[in-house]
């Protein structure tokens, strides 16, 4: 059977590289099937606090490219491919790309996650025009500009603190009247002479012939609707919104398990509901969202696809 392999696994996020570590190291055959670029979430990341062993100055992308070198070291193939399709209903799994058709004895879904929209008009117009879901990648164009950040998680207060190395000043737009980020991020935001807050603000719209020239703000309790024009030497600002994440599971719907708002489920082993399939990192139905959280998932799926191949298979 042409393109063969022991384990394709889906993803080349931190999940799917730790896992194609672990497979590669068992003997399996392995290849990474990515769709954009390696290295998932965290390479829009600048700091990296809470891996362990990740010290000062570690980075998302630089995080990355080391677990890249050590799976490759190790033979893992990789092809950057967008899944469109699957067939898990044989015992030979199929995975469609729009490059190619692979076949695997097991399959790791690493796919992940990605940012939610904010949904408002304007949003996706002026994307990549003053509207960015990448601090890490985009903040040195808003470099002493104003900045409005929206959503009150881990994400949006640690981008903003990151913003602030760039920009003139950074207001955190949430929509209720305290933060959901973790105590000891929002201590640091409060002390950031850099950080404003507007409370219970939601964006109504954001306005601008092809860049951000304007932004409309609904006070959530009083209503009272309020429009931000750029500065006028500015000409423009920047939003970014982090709002949370929507798993990347479209293309499985119908053929494995998954919750209702799209997140897989797996047991500790990270078994689906399909034998042979296997699912791993920001994905998963499961209650942290982290690198060590999907690196370990990568691993514990390796090692079970590798046994399932092993009982499964001559
Ligand atoms: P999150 O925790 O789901 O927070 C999303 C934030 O956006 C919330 O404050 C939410 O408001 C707000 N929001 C949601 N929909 C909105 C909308 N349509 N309009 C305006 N605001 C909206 O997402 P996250 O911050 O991206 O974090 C995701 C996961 O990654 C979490 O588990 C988080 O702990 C983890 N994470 C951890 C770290 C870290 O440990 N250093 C860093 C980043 C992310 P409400 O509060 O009112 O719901």
């Amino acid at each position: 059977m042409e393109n063969l392999y022991d384990v394709v696994i889906i993803g080349a996020g931190p999940a799917g590289l730790s896992a194609g570590l672990y497979a590669a190291r068992a003997k399996m055959k392995t290849l990474i099937l990515e769709k954009e670029r390696v290295g998932g979430q965290i390479v829009t990341t600048n700091e990296v606090v809470n891996y362990p062993g990740s010290i000062k100055d570690a980075t998302g992308p630089s995080l990355v490219a080391r677990m890249l070198e050590q799976s490759e070291e190790f033979g893992v193939e990789r092809k950057k491919d967008t899944v469109v399709d699957v067939d898990f209903t044989q015992k030979i799994k199929v995975i469609k790309g729009e490059q190619g058709e692979y076949n695997a004895k097991a399959v790791i879904i690493a796919s992940g996650a990605k940012p939610k929209l904010i949904g408002c008009p304007g949003e996706k117009e002026l994307t990549g025009k003053g509207v960015s879901y990448c601090a890490t990648c985009d903040a040195d164009f808003f470099t002493d500009l104003e900045v409005f950040v929206v959503g009150g998680g881990d994400s949006a207060v640690e981008e903003a603190l990151y913003l602030t190395k760039f920009a003139r000043k950074v207001t955190i737009v949430h929509r209720r009247d305290e933060l959901r980020a973790a105590k000891s991020i929002q201590e640091k935001a409060f002390k950031n002479s850099k950080i404003e807050f507007m409370w219970d603000t939601g964006i109504e719209e954001i306005k601008g012939d092809g860049i951000v020239e304007s932004v409309v703000f609904k006070n959530k309790k009083t209503g009272e609707v309020t429009e931000y024009q750029a500065n006028e030497e500015d000409g423009t600002f920047g939003i970014f919104p982090f709002v949370g994440y929507q798993p990347l599971s479209e293309v499985y719907k119908g053929k494995i398990n998954m919750n209702d708002v799209g997140y897989v489920i797996t047991d500790v082993e990270m078994k689906t509901n399909v034998e042979g399939v296997f699912a791993a990192g920001d994905i998963r139905e499961k209650s942290l969202r982290q690198v060590v959280t999907a690196t370990a998932d990568g691993a514990i799926a390796a090692v079970n696809a590798e046994k399932y191949i092993e009982s499964h298979f001559e």
